[in-house]
């Protein structure tokens, strides 16, 4: 199973934009908990992609600006990851990215690759800029795909134990808002 951030048309995420946006209180208030998202992850055999699109006119300049607890969100279970070669000039963005999850520590487990285009080895998709295969067998980073490459990176990791949540677009407000589907940029 793998799990991936790709980029959708933008014309398609404008529509979809426009739908969504008329049920705010909804989005910020999403009751389906990461938790109750890793069941649904575990049990789907395909992988499914992450957009990142242009960020939504409507969502310009009222993005919230928040951040996760110091020490991170708690999560079900403790992971390590691996800096590899590939990501040595992102090790700064991917250390904070990982920050945001109680349970990560870095050295041994999850190798972290670095590519410089989209991800083609994601089981689909197109503009694929990260991927998480096996909920943290490996993961491999578009930095630069996005403009928050730690957002990217904490969606990534986050992962490990959980699927996409329904919010539009990923922010720092809390690990739904971080598994959205979609990177707006
Ligand atoms: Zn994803």
């Amino acid at each position: 199973m793998a799990r991936k951030l790709l980029m959708l048309s933008g014309l398609a995420s404008v529509v979809l934009a426009v739908v969504t946006y008329a049920a705010p209180v909804s989005l910020a208030g999403a009751s389906v908990s990461p938790a109750q998202e890793t069941t649904t992850a575990q049990s789907a055999s395909a992988p499914h992609g992450t957009s990142v699109v242009p960020m939504p006119a409507d969502l310009k300049g009222k993005a919230k600006v928040l951040a996760p607890p110091p020490g991170g969100w708690s999560v079900p279970s403790q992971r390590n990851y691996t800096i590899t070669a590939s990501c040595q000039s992102h090790a700064a963005a991917i250390r904070q990215g990982a920050a945001a999850w109680q349970g990560l520590r870095e050295g041994g487990g999850t190798p972290i690759e670095c590519r410089n285009g989209y991800i083609t080895d994601c089981g689909g998709g197109s503009n694929v800029v990260g991927c998480n295969w096996g909920a943290g067998q490996r993961i491999a980073l578009y930095m630069g795909g996005v403009n928050d490459d730690a957002l990217l990176v904490a969606h990534e990791f986050g992962h490990n134990w959980y699927g996409h949540s329904t919010v539009r677009c990923a922010a720092w407000d809390s690990p739904t808002t971080v598994m959205s589907p979609t990177i707006c940029n």
